[in-house]
């Protein structure tokens, strides 16, 4: 009861990128990268186990970035070809590179992660992939004409990639979703759709991450106009109870979301985001604790897998394993008070 994992990312070690920076370039490249990569994999598969985490993921330490780290092998985009655009409803506008004809993958793009780090570790596995929706909100479309028919185009590819990272040993496989907390329609009209086209086949357990953010500054600004309530997931909640995804990881630490929405999700497992990104400050366990207990007014404690707000990727290395030792800590208290 009360399995921990964290949301995806961690931070890259200072040999291999620079620290504490988005989009930072690599220091090696060829096979001295490639080590490099599956050594901070390993670091962070073993920091993870010390601090209790039960769900363990290889930290991103493949990718520079959660979207673009899949999209680099994707035929169809026109890297050279920049379009600029708003993107999270212009949360922040940048340079993307543009869709231009099908896409198409060059084989599997993470496989050989997967199976370097299975090899690794007894723990279940988690794998991360942007979702969809999150995808076409970061890329340009001068192909598809329809942002749904663009995202359905790369969901039969996620789908692939999905399959042979289960086939890999992965036990969970999960869609980076941000983009579902801004476009609440869409999520209804075609965003669960194109998970599930994602999802067509896979047998492990699936979930979808949607949260507020990195804790970078254009999403701190972004959540200070948002009011004293966060209820965009009650918006999408009722249509993703329904949906066939297992799992859904939600920002709930430190967050204005009302805790009393997670009652619109009877029948998924929560993976509560019990670790605020957004902040240098380690919490304790006790604040671990007291994120949990609050959930536990409102969902089966059999329901919750205490987790990380959003990836911990631009955060310094310690803090990073602070929060995972607080957060495995955490866990253990409330666990403990459940078994007394
Ligand atoms: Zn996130």
């Amino acid at each position: 009861m009360l399995e921990t994992t964290i949301a995806g990312s961690l931070p890259k070690p200072s040999w291999l990128a620079e620290p504490e920076k988005l989009w930072a370039a690599w220091r090696h490249e060829g096979a001295e990268l490639e080590r490099a990569k599956q050594d901070a994999a390993l670091v962070w598969l073993k920091e993870q186990e010390a601090a209790g985490i039960d769900i363990v993921t290889e930290g991103e330490q493949f990718r520079v970035h959660f979207v673009h780290g899949f999209l680099e092998k994707v035929e169809g985009i026109d890297w050279a070809k920049k379009t600029k655009m708003g993107i999270r409803a212009d949360r922040y506008v940048v340079d993307v590179p543009t869709v231009t004809a099908p896409v198409r993958c060059r084989g599997s793009v993470h496989g050989a992660e997967a199976r370097f780090t299975r090899a690794y570790t007894e723990r279940r596995l988690k794998f991360t992939l942007p979702g969809p929706m999150t995808i076409c909100d970061t890329i340009a479309d001068a192909h598809y004409g329809r942002r749904a028919d663009m995202a359905m185009a790369f969901a039969a590819l996620l789908n692939e990639e999905a399959l042979e990272l289960e086939a890999a040993g992965v036990d969970v496989i999960q869609f980076d979703e941000p983009a579902f907390n801004v476009f609440l329609d869409d999520v209804k009209d075609w965003g669960i759709a194109a998970l599930h086209r994602a999802i067509e086949g896979l047998r492990c357990t699936t979930a979808v991450h949607i949260c507020y953010g990195y804790g970078i500054e254009a999403n701190i600004r972004w959540k200070q106009t948002l009011g004293a309530e966060w209820r965009q997931y009650e918006a999408i909640f009722p249509a993703l109870n329904a949906s066939r995804i297992g799992q859904v990881s939600l920002e709930c630490a430190n967050s204005h979301v009302p805790m009393a929405l997670l009652r619109l999700l009877p029948d998924k497992d929560i993976l509560l985001g019990a670790i605020d990104v957004a902040t240098l400050e380690v919490e304790t366990p006790e604040e671990v604790a007291t994120v949990i207990r609050h959930a536990m007014a409102h969902v089966d404690a059999g329901r919750i897998l205490p987790c990380t707000n959003c990836g911990l990727a631009p955060l310094p290395r310690e803090v990073a394993i602070g929060k995972l030792k607080a957060l495995g800590a955490g866990a253990a208290l409330v666990r403990r008070e459940l078994e007394a």
